[in-house]
């Protein structure tokens, strides 16, 4: 066996969630050679293969995995001559996601100072094309180089290659497993000014009359994350999470209203309000999972055995302490069942299962009884008391807290 690849690793540290039984085999890759000789062995022994990078957006069976883990870990940030209004970089797809931006914003490259604090590895970036706060990585990347499992060749793919679109590419719908991202170039922009689309950002700088610099608006996003534990902050259980566990659904203007009609016969907003939504290209309606989660009875700080949703983000699910795949698992079809009973959305999980593939979703998860959730048209426990009464029409409250929370649902 290579001196490379070790027996029987524990997954667990190596996830964000802290969740994950055992590797039969796990390697940290940090060359092309490596990585070459590693799926030789897999393949030699007919096992199956993992790519791990920073483990931010995975959850992982509690039995592990039973083949090669392949933790890609390769290291270098090159930065190539910049021309007059385009600066490309190269990182590895092991480097640190959060180093690479902190090195572009010092460096003045606009492009990616909004993905600052984002956890994982620079290779798990194109895979579900990374973005917050109103910036995507497939703005800026330009090629992705790739080991191409089926024929064992290193490509040189191109962003139109990749496929991007709302947290997907082809890396992870139809050409999942077969490429090994290697490293990742980036077109970014010397001296261009940072891109301040997002309310929450623009609300950070708006007494300010100066437009602020790349440092600024990074320094902002941190502090932006960091209230809502969307940076990993090693002592605080609200960061043991894989960030946001849902995806924002996606809709057509028909099914759009066809939710909004449910939230209002439900009493869930005032008489001239809308849905919080984002309008996105051709119609779509994009809706924030985050309103639904909590507007179906899971609030910040919801607890549920030793999973729960963080205190400081409803998106995200926290392994409060020492969890199981199987309770987070049976607490996120808890959360799946009432969002479709009551608004008709699947919501669809964001991180990668892994291992769990034959996982059947529970209808009624053992650990939950229905009287712990909150029956439609029921007043709401705190912080859900936000004036609605059951069965009564929401008339304009001097102060409307369902409104001053509206801007914060996409983050
Ligand atoms: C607190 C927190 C906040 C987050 N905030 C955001 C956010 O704002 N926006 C956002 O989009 N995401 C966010 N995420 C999710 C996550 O950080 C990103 O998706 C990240 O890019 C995943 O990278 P990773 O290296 O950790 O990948 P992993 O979790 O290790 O892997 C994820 C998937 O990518 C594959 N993969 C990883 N590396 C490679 C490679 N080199 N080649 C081929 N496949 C590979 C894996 O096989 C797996 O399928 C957040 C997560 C956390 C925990």
């Amino acid at each position: 066996m290579l001196s490379v690849i070790r027996e029987n690793v524990r997954l667990a540290p190596y996830t964000t969630l802290r969740i994950g039984g055992i590797a039969r085999y796990f390697a940290d890759i940090t060359d092309e050679d490596q990585l070459r000789e590693a799926l030789h062995f897999a393949e030699k022994n007919s096992l199956p293969v993992l790519v791990l990078g920073g483990g931010s957006n995975v959850l992982i069976a509690d039995v592990g995995f039973s083949g090669v883990v392949l933790h890609i870990v390769n290291e270098g940030i090159i930065f190539h001559p910049a021309q007059k209004d385009e600066a490309r970089v190269t990182a590895a797809a092991g480097e640190e996601w959060d180093k690479f931006v902190r090195q572009c914003v010092a460096r003045e490259l606009a492009g990616v100072e909004c993905l600052s604090g984002i956890p994982g590895l620079v290779g798990g970036t194109p895979i579900q094309n990374v973005g917050a706060y109103g910036q995507e990585v497939s703005e800026t990347i330009v090629s992705v180089r790739a080991f191409d499992r089926q024929t064992k060749q290193i490509t040189e793919m191109t962003n139109e290659d990749c496929r991007f679109s709302y947290r997907a590419s082809i890396f992870n719908t139809t050409e999942r497993d077969r490429y090994i991202v290697l490293s990742v170039t980036f077109k970014l922009t010397p001296h261009g000014a940072p891109s301040l689309r997002y309310g929450d950002l623009q609300k950070y700088f708006a007494e300010r009359s100066q437009s602020p610099s790349l440092q600024e608006v990074r320094d902002a996003v941190l502090a932006i994350r960091a209230s809502k534990g969307m940076i990993i902050v090693p002592s605080d259980p609200d960061c043991q999470s894989a960030g946001s566990f849902f995806k924002n659904p996606m809709v057509s203007a028909a099914k759009f209203a066809e939710v909004e009609a449910a939230a209002r016969q439900q009493n869930l907003l005032c008489e001239d309000e809308s849905l919080p939504h984002f309008a996105m290209p051709q119609g779509q309606i994009k809706i924030p999972a985050a309103w639904l989660i909590e507007k179906a009875g899971f609030p910040k700080g919801y607890e549920r055995g030793r999973v729960g949703i963080s205190s400081k983000h409803t998106l995200a699910i926290i392994n409060r302490s020492s969890a199981t795949a199987t309770e987070l698992l049976t607490f996120v079809a808890q959360i799946q069942n009432q969002v479709q009973e009551r608004f008709g959305l699947a919501l669809v999980p964001e991180p990668v299962w892994i291992g769990l593939e034959n996982h059947t979703p529970v209808t009624l998860p053992p650990i939950l009884q229905k009287s712990d959730v909150r029956p439609p048209n029921t007043e709401p426990p705190e912080p859900w008391n936000l004036s609605l009464k059951p069965g009564r029409r929401f008339r304009k409250p001097e102060h409307n807290p369902l409104k001053t929370e509206r801007k914060k649902w996409f983050e």
